[in-house]
């Protein structure tokens, strides 16, 4: 690698890695690409199609968006220049990520040459280009045995009337096979012209492909004699890729992105950051947009003390009860802290609050001896009433900010009950990835409500509500809390965890439409 320099060891010196963000979808980035972003002191960003990508940034990395946003303009390159290899020579672990292919219409082999020159050690992470992955979620392969054996890229950013523009379209009109062009919206009219001028059939199909690979992909198609026509009547614009060619037609047979359930649909997140991921992933799994907007993040309890005591001395109950499963990681993980052996739980029984919770108690290999019927706090004590818990211990871990139902319920039972306070739910006051701004600008269909903390911190936040936007709930204690707000959610889940609330906003979506 020519950038290595005399770079000997390279946990000493500084590295800059020159990333594909992929087209959109977080999931589409290399291996490499999220253990370069995870191991990142600092991240030097374009506006992404998903920034969701940064989330996987370790805490403390710093992260520097240097391409062009609605108001503002993008740093020169230049600049940029100077600034990664400014980071680098200071022996940081940077990471410049770029949407698509870094080398791909995205001066990657410019920044790179830069970092050569400079002497300092580099890597390049390919990425998936829109180029290719673009018609791809459109249902259009770029090459086709039946349709072509050679496929042209090219910029549309030039314009074609233009005497000095490097672009021959006379001969890219002339070029068999298919044609994909990047950054043509604004000058779609003059690019179709140009290669009908340079002999290709106006009859040619061809098809954009607007924000592809996310939740917010549209897609247009027509022929190159009126797709600019198209265009203009349904107000597209970029960020778009361009396919010309017989492989358009392909698409009436395999779009297989644009048909999922929760296609064109935008859903906001608003659990933790650290959460989300399981949520966001089943939801764009059914083809929906996912603004992660979280508003709350759990931290430590008050009381750090007295809380790992109270871990210490957890062996000496009849009962654990877990209403959470950030309970269950948090005491787990102080448990783990203070003992190395399993055995040192002894044993007591294990009671939970909801199949979430039940799953990660299983996680850490322990098994659950009672799961209510209902999810809530009310179902908890209400199974109780079957076992006989007089003057039985209880240790009951909770969040800072629990309802009093559980200590209540299982006191009148006769239980004697020691509350652990395991965690709290502060609001979350960093936004990254500027979610924010995206949900303020592009609205939403639904934003859905994991707990009441969630809707609390969400309120606090002041954003406007969306026209049209639903509120989605997971479960009785959730929707009360967005009552108190003035809202009604247009869907609650029967079975009040993650799995429960997908299958209502899917069922919510499907009866919609
Ligand atoms: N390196 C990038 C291209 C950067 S140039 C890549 O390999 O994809 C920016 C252009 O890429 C945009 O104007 C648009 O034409 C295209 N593009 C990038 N992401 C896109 C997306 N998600 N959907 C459609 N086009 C996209």
């Amino acid at each position: 690698m020519a950038g290595q320099g005399n770079a000997m060891d390279m946990s000493e010196t500084g590295i800059c890695y020159l990333v594909g963000a992929g087209p959109g979808d977080p999931g589409l980035v290399t291996l490499r690409a999220r253990e370069c972003v995870e191991a990142a002191d600092v991240i030097i960003y374009d506006a992404l199609s998903s920034p969701e990508i940064l989330r996987w940034a370790k805490p403390g990395a710093e992260l520097v968006f240097v391409g062009k946003r609605a108001r503002n303009h993008a740093m020169p390159q230049d600049e940029i220049n100077a600034l990664i290899v400014r980071e680098t020579e200071a022996g940081r672990k940077v990471v410049r990520l770029k949407g698509g292919d870094p080398m791909v219409f995205g001066r990657g082999g410019e920044e790179a040459a830069e970092l050569a020159a400079a002497g300092v050690a580099f890597e390049i992470v390919p990425g998936i280009s829109s180029a290719i992955g673009g018609p791809a979620y459109a249902g259009i392969p770029v090459t086709h045995r039946d349709h072509c054996s050679q496929l042209t890229l090219f910029t549309g950013h030039e314009d074609p009337t233009k005497e000095e523009s490097s672009i021959d379209y006379a001969q890219i009109a002339r070029a068999p096979g298919t044609k994909v062009f990047l950054m043509g919206v604004a000058r779609l009219r003059e690019i179709a012209a140009a290669l009908v001028d340079g002999g290709a059939a106006p009859e040619t199909p061809i098809a954009l492909v607007r924000w592809a690979t996310t939740g917010r992909q549209r897609t247009i198609q027509g022929t190159l004699d009126d797709i600019a026509d198209i265009a203009e009547q349904a107000d597209f614009r970029s960020p778009a890729v361009a396919v010309i060619g017989g492989v358009v037609g392909e698409r009436e047979r395999i779009n297989w992105f644009e048909s999922r359930p929760l296609f064109g649909r935008q859903v906001v997140v608003t659990r933790t950051r650290a959460q989300a991921g399981v949520l966001s992933r089943a939801l764009s799994d059914l083809g929906a947009g996912v603004i992660e907007l979280p508003t709350i993040r759990i931290e430590p309890p008050e009381d750090r003390q007295s809380f790992a005591e109270m871990v210490t001395h957890a062996h000496e109950y009849d009962w654990l009860v877990f209403s959470s499963p950030n309970g269950v990681e948090r005491f787990f993980d102080a448990f783990f802290a203070v003992y190395g052996d399993a055995r040192s739980l002894g044993n007591p029984r294990i009671a939970v609050i909801g199949e979430g919770t039940a799953k990660k108690v299983r996680e850490y290999r322990f098994e659950v001896d009672l799961v209510p019927e209902k999810f809530v706090a009310e179902g908890l004590v209400e199974a109780f009433k079957g076992e006989s818990v007089e003057n039985l211990t209880m240790l009951w871990v909770r969040a800072e900010e629990a309802r009093d139902v559980i200590f209540d319920g299982l006191a009148a039972l006769g239980a004697i009950v020691d509350e652990c306070i395991a965690y709290r739910t502060v609001a979350e006051t960093g936004d990254p990835t500027g979610a924010a701004e995206r949900f303020r600008d592009e609205g939403a269909d639904l934003v859905t409500f994991t707990s009441s903390s969630t809707v609390e911190h969400f309120f606090a936040l002041g954003l406007p509500w969306p026209e049209g936007c639903g509120a989605a709930s997971i479960g009785p204690i959730t929707s009360a809390a967005l009552r108190k707000h003035g809202v009604e959610p247009v869907l609650e889940a029967d079975q009040h965890d993650i799995p429960g609330l997908v299958e209502a906003i899917r069922g919510h979506f499907a009866g919609d439409s």
